[in-house]
C-alpha cells in the first residue's frame, strides 16, 4: 500500500485535527462524562482502524459502530477498548458478537431471547445496551412495552444490561420542544428501568448536536460522530465551535487543454467554452465520490485560487475552467476538499452544492481511493 504507487488522488486524514475534535468533546462533555466515538460507517468515511487506534491512545471510553461486521474490523485492527453495535443484531451473528468482545445493542425481544440462549450456552454474561424509541420512530423499544420487556429481560441470565440510550430526532433545532419531550421520555425510561432492578453503568442520549447545545445531568456518556471529524450537524452551528476538518480529498493536474471559444466539453457538451479557455484534466470522477451533480457546479482550488468545473463530471476524470489563474501546469496540486493558501472548500460547501449533508459527502468516497494519514 505504498502511497507512490497509486494515482494522486488521495483522502488525507489529520489524525492530529481529529484528537483536537476528541479534546473539544471531552471538554464539552465535562468532568465525569465520557465520551463514546462514534466510528460507524469506516468512521465516516475517514477509516475506522486509524480512528479508533488514535482515539485508543486520549481517553475515548468506547466505540459506537453500526454492524458486527464494522466491530470486527476494529478488533483484528488492535482495538481493546469496549465496541457497542449501535444497530441491529441479525442470525448467525452471535458468534462473532461474543468472540470479539462486542457490546450488542438490544431492541427487540426475539434477538435478546436468541443472544441468551448463546451466551449461557458459551457459559458467559453477556452485557448489553438497550435503546428505547423515545421519538425518532427508528429502532428501540417502546416506552409503553417496557414493564412487560423488563420482566422477560430481567429473566434472562445470560444477559445484564450495562447500558440504556435513546437517540433525538431534532437535536440540531435545540430550541424545538420535540428535544424536550424526548429528554421526559427518556426520564421516564430511566426510572422504570431502575425500579425494575437494572443498574446500567451507561446512560446515554446525546449525538454531536446534543452535545454542543444541552446538559443532560442523568447522561454519562455522549455519542458524538460529526463533531469528532471536524464538521457540524448542522450549517446553523456554524462560527461558535473550535473544530478542526480532518479530511482533505486532493489530487493533481493530469492535463492542460487549452480550446478556443465554442468548444464543447465532456459528455453531452454541457458546457461550451464562451471564449478562449483552459481547461485543467483532473483524474477524479464519480466513481471516486465525486458526485455528477458537481457537473458545471462544482468548485476545486488550484494555487490557491477557486476554479469552476466545466462540463459533465465523468466516471474518473473531470474538467475545469483554469484559465483566470496563471501559470497553471501538469502535476499542480488540486484540493476539491479542504484547504490550499487560505482558501477553503468545507464539507458545507460541498453539500450545499448537491443538496445534501456533509455525513454523505464524507461517506461517498470510494474504495479505491487510498485514505492517507499523518
Ligand atoms: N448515535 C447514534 C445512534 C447514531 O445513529 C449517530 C449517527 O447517526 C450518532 C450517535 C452520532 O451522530 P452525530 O454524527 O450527529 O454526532
Amino acid at each position: 500500500n505504498d502511497p507512490r504507487a497509486h494515482r494522486p488522488t488521495r483522502v488525507e486524514i489529520d489524525l492530529e485535527a481529529l484528537k483536537h475534535n476528541f479534546y473539544q468533546a471531552q471538554r464539552l462533555a465535562g468532568p465525569g462524562q465520557g465520551v463514546l466515538a462514534v466510528v460507524k460507517a469506516d468512521a465516516y468515511g475517514h477509516g475506522a482502524a486509524h480512528v479508533a487506534m488514535a482515539l485508543q491512545g486520549v481517553g475515548v471510553e468506547m466505540f459506537g459502530v453500526a454492524i458486527v461486521e464494522e466491530g470486527v474490523a476494529l478488533r483484528e485492527a488492535g482495538v481493546v477498548c469496549p465496541i457497542l453495535v449501535l444497530g441491529g443484531l441479525y442470525p448467525g451473528q452471535e458468534e462473532n458478537l461474543l468472540r470479539y468482545g462486542l457490546v450488542p445493542t438490544l431492541f427487540d425481544m426475539d434477538v435478546a431471547r436468541r443472544l441468551d440462549s448463546c451466551a449461557r450456552a458459551a457459559g458467559v454474561v453477556l452485557p448489553y445496551h438497550m435503546k428505547v424509541d423515545t421519538g425518532m420512530s427508528r429502532v428501540g423499544f417502546r416506552p409503553d412495552d417496557l414493564p412487560r420487556v423488563l420482566e422477560e429481560l430481567g429473566a434472562l441470565s445470560g444477559l445484564r444490561m450495562d447500558g440504556l440510550f435513546s437517540h433525538l430526532a431534532m437535536a440540531d433545532e435545540p430550541e424545538n420542544t420535540v428535544n424536550q419531550k424526548q429528554l421526559e421520555i427518556f426520564r421516564g425510561c430511566l426510572d422504570r428501568v431502575r425500579q425494575a432492578g437494572f443498574a446500567p453503568r451507561y446512560v446515554h442520549l446525546s449525538n454531536s448536536a446534543a452535545l454542543l447545545t444541552r446538559e443532560v445531568p442523568e447522561c454519562n456518556l455522549s455519542r458524538p460522530g460529526i463533531l469528532l471529524y471536524g464538521a457540524l450537524p448542522s450549517p446553523a452551528f456554524a462560527g461558535r465551535f473550535d473544530l478542526k476538518p480532518v479530511m482533505s480529498f486532493r489530487t493533481r493536474i493530469a492535463q492542460i487543454r487549452k480550446v478556443p471559444e465554442g468548444t464543447g466539453v465532456s459528455y453531452g457538451h454541457r458546457f461550451v467554452a464562451e471564449r478562449p479557455t483552459v481547461l485543467a484534466v483532473i483524474p477524479v470522477g464519480y466513481a471516486d465520490g465525486y458526485s455528477r451533480q458537481l457537473s458545471n457546479v462544482g468548485e476545486m482550488l488550484v494555487r490557491g485560487q477557486r476554479a469552476r468545473v466545466a462540463g459533465t463530471v465523468c466516471m474518473d476524470w473531470t474538467m475545469i475552467d483554469v484559465t483566470d489563474i496563471p501559470d497553471v501546469a501538469v502535476g499542480d496540486e488540486v484540493t476539491l476538499l479542504g484547504c490550499d493558501n487560505g482558501q477553503c472548500i468545507t464539507a458545507d460547501e460541498w453539500a450545499e452544492r448537491i443538496g445534501t449533508i456533509s455525513y454523505e459527502v464524507f461517506c461517498q468516497f470510494s474504495k479505491r481511493v487510498p485514505r492517507l494519514t499523518n
